[in-house]
């Protein structure tokens, strides 16, 4: 069978390299240059830096099975540290049982490992879809038309999905218009002491969570630096700034390590990227997928199975269980 794939985040690839494992031809559309949607990574002469999701957690048999072999291939590692929280201005400790796993060297690791015999079209947006008699066809933003797919699926995030699915489906229909919140992430590289043990931090209305990369395992920063860290700010305040802020969103990561730490630092280089679509919104769906078998269409993403890193192989994979079944 010829199966069209929108999308090479993890979902993506995950249902692509099972497909293709299972003699089906696949070919992937994917807007970006690489690999891995939101398991994106930014490189600067000062460090490597996660810019999406910073760590995954396993809670489901099937995906701990999925770790157990990355560990075991050192595509991905264990992140053990105490996690802080921010509690009315101040930093407490905030121990918990929760196994932390960060891909090996970065997290696009995971979307790496399950690269298998399919075709990716990168930098290729599909910015329509249609059904024909000769199968499905989809054509880029730049004009070129793809045909002849017995199979659509597609792994965007839902508002994505919708845009491109709505004309010719109502597989969409149940998902309501907004799952995603925004994030603006920034990349610090610092100069000062900062105590050892605050590695990650769970913070408050303005930024959300905290990463000091530099003390992940693996992590290789420029000598000159002290520290590297990833802030990204709530959804709250990132909705509020908007993608076109004329606010210094470095400036304001800064503020806010320096005030939480009641300490002294330099900023000797950032990275900003706005996520419009990040995490979601508390929602959960009936099925880790949706599917219109008359129109041999279906839609996957973390999104439809709660988000989050394990979500999109779970989507992937259930779809393709019961698909192929
Ligand atoms: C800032 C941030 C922090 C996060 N933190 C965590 C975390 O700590 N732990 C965790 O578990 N999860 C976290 N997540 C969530 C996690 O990264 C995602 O849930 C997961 O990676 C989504 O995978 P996916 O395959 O469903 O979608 P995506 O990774 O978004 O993949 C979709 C792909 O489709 C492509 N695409 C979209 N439209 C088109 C089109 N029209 N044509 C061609 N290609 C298209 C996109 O470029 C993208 O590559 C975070 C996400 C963000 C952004």
């Amino acid at each position: 069978m010829k199966v069209a794939l929108v999308g090479a985040g993890l979902s993506g690839i995950k249902a692509a390299s099972l497909l293709a494992d299972l003699g089906h031809e696949v070919t992937i559309f994917e807007k970006s240059r690489g690999l891995g949607g939101r398991l994106a990574n930014r490189r600067e002469a000062w460090g490597e830096l996660d810019i999406g999701a910073q760590y995954f957690t396993a809670r489901d048999p099937g995906f701990q099975q999925q770790v157990k072999l990355w560990l075991k291939a050192c595509a991905v590692k264990i992140w053990e540290f105490l996690p802080y929280r921010v509690e009315q201005g101040a930093l407490i400790p905030s121990p918990d049982e929760t196994v932390r796993y960060i891909g090996s060297p970065l997290m696009n690791q995971l979307v790496y490992c399950l690269v298998s015999n399919f075709a990716v079209n990168f930098q290729c947006k599909i910015s329509k879809v249609a059904k024909s008699g000769d199968g499905w066809r989809l054509f880029s933003a730049d004009g070129e038309l793809f045909s002849g797919f017995d199979w659509l699926l597609v792994s965007s995030p839902a508002e994505q999905s919708r845009t491109l699915l709505d004309s010719c489906s109502d597989v969409m229909a149940p998902v309501p218009e907004v799952v995603h919140q925004p994030c603006w992430a920034v990349g610090l590289a610092t100069r000062g002491k900062i105590p050892g043990d605050v590695q990650g931090i769970f913070g408050d209305e303005t930024v959300r969570w905290a990463s000091r990369l530099s003390s992940r395992p693996g992590f290789i920063k420029a000598p000159e630096v002290d520290d590297v860290w990833m802030l990204h700010f709530s959804p709250e305040w990132s909705e509020q700034q908007g993608k076109e802020t004329t606010m210094d969103i470095g400036q304001a990561g800064l503020n806010w390590l320096q005030t939480l730490m009641a300490a002294k630092l330099e900023k000797s280089a950032e990275y900003q990227h706005y996520w419009r679509y990040a995490n979601m919104k508390p929602l959960t769906f009936d099925k880790p997928y949706l599917v219109d078998e008359q129109q041999r269409l279906a839609v996957i993403g973390a999104w439809c199975a709660g988000g989050r890193v394990e979500g999109a192989w779970l989507s992937a994979q259930r779809c393709i269980q019961d698909l192929t079944d």
